[in-house]
């Protein structure tokens, strides 16, 4: 069977734990043929589809138009993963929420919404629980990976946060904890689930996919016919500093990546973004924003430079104001799109990963205070 849309959450009183078949990750026709293997109609699978995938239900119970047998089938039969809200923290007057969410097995995953004046309901949300990617200048790689999450528990942040809030989101970027393209099957089911007609309908040019640029993940992205937005973590334009911000680089250096988000710009014609934290004496110098204008020439993209969100004990500083404006020029400057990502959240610790640790006292970081003895 699909991993994909099995539960951590385990059928009761079995020996062996056996993992229950989840609704909340299964497409319409994969309803459906539940509901047939389990003597239903077909057309069950609609209902189901309506509960889970639209309205975002957590229950069973609250699925009023099915009958009641079958109910109780289901609720010793499935699992309707539902995140709990373990921790939320508001910032910027209540436009920017931070959520701790917690899923069956206890672990906990970050998700912020944020709400702009032009309408826009956004989700950040989270594709693994930690990363294995560990970038020397964010909060999730200091604790390494402790697994993937399934489409199920991506696709229900988004709905964990609607039924908190009672509001509907409109847009999703996969930008949370984790490396979505290391979670590829799962990352794709949950664009999918988000973008179906039966479910949230979500534009799926309303979807941003972040990576730390996994070239091979990028050109199979590319077959899957999704008009979605692809955002590349660059954050450095000479293999030399990249390398040393972002470990992969080693796997999949800058010819490798940028050849890769070429293709993927030819084969979808959708413009890519590109990712770039700006830390003090690092990457943000006159010569770092020449290679990055000269490498991203006539690239299918623009960029974008997010002034680093402080991880206490890191030891990076974030650029001045007038050291950001004039990278952004210098790089404008090649004919490249370059704007300053709006910063939201910095008093509740937004960015990736920050609130899991200071929420998680088992969470000890990596290297920055090695462990005695
Ligand atoms: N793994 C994916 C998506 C998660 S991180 C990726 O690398 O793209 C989403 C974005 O936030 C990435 O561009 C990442 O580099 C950036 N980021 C991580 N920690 C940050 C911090 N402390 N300040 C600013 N941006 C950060």
């Amino acid at each position: 069977m699909d991993m994909n849309f099995m539960s951590s959450r385990t059928a009761p009183g079995n020996a062996a734990p056996q993992p229950l078949p989840d609704l909340r990750g299964m497409t319409l026709p994969e309803l459906g043929a539940f509901a047939v293997a389990h003597g239903e109609p077909v057309y069950r699978g609609r209902q189901l589809a309506a509960w889970v995938h639209a309205r975002g239900v957590g229950s069973v119970e609250r699925m009023t138009d099915l009958p009641e047998a079958l109910r109780a089938r289901l609720a010793s039969q499935a699992a309707i993963t539902s995140l709990h809200v373990a921790h939320r923290a508001e910032a910027d007057g209540g436009d920017t929420i931070k959520y701790l969410l917690a899923c069956a097995d206890g672990s906990t995953v970050e998700s912020v919404f944020m709400r702009y004046d032009d309408g826009r309901r956004s989700v950040c949300v989270s594709t693994q629980v930690g990363c294995a990617m560990a970038c020397s200048f964010c909060a999730t790689g200091l604790a390494g990976l402790t697994r993937n999450l399934t489409a199920a528990e991506i696709v229900d942040q988004v709905h964990a946060v609607q039924r908190d809030l009672g509001e509907r989101v409109n847009h999703v970027v996969f930008m949370g904890m984790g490396e979505p393209l290391a979670n590829y099957d799962a990352t794709v089911r949950a664009v999918r689930l988000l973008a179906a007609p039966y479910g949230l309908r979500l534009s799926a040019r309303h979807l941003t996919v972040s990576t730390v640029g996994l070239a091979p993940q990028i050109d199979r992205l590319a077959g899957e016919r999704l008009p979605i937005t692809l955002a590349v973590s660059l954050h450095a334009a000479t293999d030399a500093v990249r390398s040393r911000l972002v470990p992969i680089n080693r796997q999949f250096p800058l010819d490798v990546l940028l050849a890769a988000c070429r293709r993927y710009g030819d084969a979808t014609r959708r413009r890519l973004t590109f990712e770039y934290v700006l830390l003090a004496g690092e990457n943000d110098g006159a010569d770092d924003a020449r290679a990055l204008g000269a490498r991203l020439r006539g690239l299918l993209g623009h960029v974008n430079l997010i002034p680093w969100n402080p991880v206490p004990g890191m030891p990076h500083r974030r650029p001045s104001a007038s050291a950001i404006s004039r990278f952004a020029r210098t790089v404008g400057g090649y004919g490249v799109a370059t704007t300053v990502r709006l910063e939201r959240g910095v008093e509740i610790m937004a960015a990736c990963g920050q609130l899991r640790r200071a929420q998680t006292p088992g969470i000890r970081p990596r290297r920055i205070a090695p462990a005695v003895g």
